[in-house]
């Protein structure tokens, strides 16, 4: 289970919309607690791949995963999962998603069709590596404007 603010999610809609129709990417700041994933912040990082590629899978340069995990672990954080966008595709992990995922983490996934924003699904690896589970999105008190 995931519990996230609608600010963050709203953050990773409007970051998916942004860089349509290139596949946008970045971490889920938080902390584990219980089984769960309580994410405080969104991090927006660039995707690393060619100009061609993006349209179709993310990558997060390990530099860039490193300074993620930096700046969560300076704030007493984790980083706990990770989001990308599907540009006119479904908001379901791919083949690609499922051979570069780690277990434990939560992966958000926001459709974008034509431009907008439209489904966003979590989803969590089998700890066998064999497939995805959907997981519940819960609402958390960690928006910005709740102090
Ligand atoms: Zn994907």
């Amino acid at each position: 289970m995931i519990e996230i603010a609608d600010e963050h999610l709203r953050e990773i809609r409007a970051h998916g919309e942004r860089d349509y129709p290139f596949e946008c990417c970045g971490l889920l700041i938080g902390r584990f607690e219980n089984g769960r994933k309580v994410v405080s912040e969104t991090y927006a990082i660039s995707n690393a791949r060619e100009e061609e590629a993006k349209r179709n899978r993310f990558l997060i340069r390990p530099e860039e995963l490193m300074r993620g995990e930096k700046y969560a672990r300076e704030k007493g954080l984790d980083v706990v999962g990770f989001y990308h966008s599907h540009p006119d595709d479904r908001a379901v992990p791919s083949k690609y998603d499922l051979d570069h995922a780690w277990p434990s983490y939560s992966y958000i996934v926001v459709a974008v069709e034509k431009g907008h924003a439209a489904d966003l699904r979590s989803w969590e690896m089998e700890a066998d590596r064999s497939r995805f589970n959907e997981e519940e999105i819960t609402p958390s008190p960690f928006g910005r404007g709740s102090g």
